[in-house]
């Protein structure tokens, strides 16, 4: 049986092989290799193709998020909510600034934020409401917004895992009041290395996230504040202008792989698909499955040569790295069943039909048994 892997990182260079190469060739040869031309022309068309009135592009994901906090003169004594079940980079930006990361409860349907749980964890000390639209499903920006509104909140959207993201004809990273980006090579828009952006209508934070990411100059060398190097790299720049012309076909891609498992899957027990609610059109980053058997799942799985990960088995709450908030396991049930429940199947543009075949019959022959 051949092998099918959680994702084909190399695919996507194959496909678009010579595009790449003549970015790669054109970035080399013009002598120019911090900020300029090539990042200018990508923060042109990925705001564009966002709906967003800026683009700045940064180093990486959890920077763009880091620095969009800065801006917004949030740090210590402050608190920003954040999702109990999330990559941990989202918690990492608002511990940085000094914040105090205040986790709330996805909805175990749609895994992300619940907005009915947001209320109750306002204070006083309550400066934003970082939301992630996790595995590519927009949050519920109306319910959020509403609630940021009344409580004069910033709303910042981590959008990590939902390039090309939909919510009620609105692109993910256009509806707050920020959005941070990564281009990590394995989401949806990935670069080869590292890379991340900001985008926003806001034109002053657009402006200072111009001056921070650029060791706090506007003009070389005379420094306003205590900045970063955080720039995207114009290599990674060049790449990402190629891939974004194919960002949406690729999505689409990735939406019949979702149709094959959602439509052949749907009848095993024990075994929890995603939900998709009414007006979002996820960008399917993952194709995450709950199962009560996840391990012993996993395990077959992984023995018939196919690959899946878990996306996140530790919550941020229950790390090493945040021990010193005390926090103790039952603090978060609903993050923690995820921990122990969620599996993510293959998926991708550069994955077969077959590919997805072969994965509904390893899970369908692991129920017979
Ligand atoms: C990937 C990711 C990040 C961080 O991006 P980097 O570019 O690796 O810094 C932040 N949040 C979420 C939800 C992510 O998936």
């Amino acid at each position: 049986m051949s092998k099918v892997p959680f994702l084909y990182l190399n695919k996507p260079y194959q496909e678009i092989q010579d595009e790449l190469d003549a970015a790669y060739r054109r970035v080399m040869k013009s002598g120019w290799y911090i900020l300029g031309e090539e990042v200018d022309a990508f923060e042109a068309q990925y705001s564009s193709y966002c709906g967003s009135k800026h683009c700045i592009g940064v180093a990486n994901g959890l920077d763009a998020l880091h620095l969009i906090l800065r801006v917004y003169e949030i740090g210590n004594g402050d608190e920003v909510i954040v999702p109990s079940n999330t990559y941990i980079a989202t918690w990492l930006a608002v511990s940085y600034t000094g914040a105090r990361p205040v986790p709330v409860e996805p909805d175990p349907a749609s895994y992300n934020i619940d907005p009915a749980r947001i209320e109750s964890a306002i204070t006083s000390r309550t400066r934003a409401i970082l939301l992630v639209h996790l595995y590519g499903q927009t949050a519920e920006m109306d319910a959020i917004l509403a609630i940021a509104r009344q409580y004069n909140l910033k709303v910042i959207e981590d959008a990590a895992q939902a390039h090309g993201a939909v919510y009620k004809g609105k692109y993910a990273g256009s509806i707050g009041d920020a959005a941070g980006w990564s281009f990590y090579p394995g989401k949806n828009l990935g670069a080869f290395g590292d890379a991340g952006a900001v985008t926003t209508n806001d034109d002053r934070l657009a402006e200072r996230i111009r001056v921070l990411r650029n060791y706090g100059s506007k003009v070389k060398y005379y420094n306003e504040v205590i900045g970063y190097n955080s720039r995207l790299d114009p290599l990674q720049a060049a790449f990402l202008q190629v891939k974004l012309k194919y960002l949406n076909e690729w999505n689409l891609r990735r939406k019949i792989i979702a149709r094959e498992y959602l439509t052949n899957l749907s009848d095993l027990p024990d075994l929890i698909l995603p939900h998709v609610p009414d007006l979002v059109d996820p960008a399917w980053h993952l194709f995450v499955i709950r199962h009560s058997q996840r391990d012993g799942l996993q395990k077959c799985l992984n023995e018939s040569g196919i690959g899946t990960l878990i996306h996140y088995p530790i919550p941020p709450h229950l790390s090493d790295a945040y021990r010193d908030a005390e926090y103790k396991k039952g603090d978060f049930p609903i993050a923690e069943n995820s921990a122990q429940t969620v599996l993510s199947l293959p998926m991708g543009p550069h994955m077969a039909l077959d590919d997805a075949i072969q994965v509904i019959s390893a899970i369908r022959a692991f129920h017979e048994n």
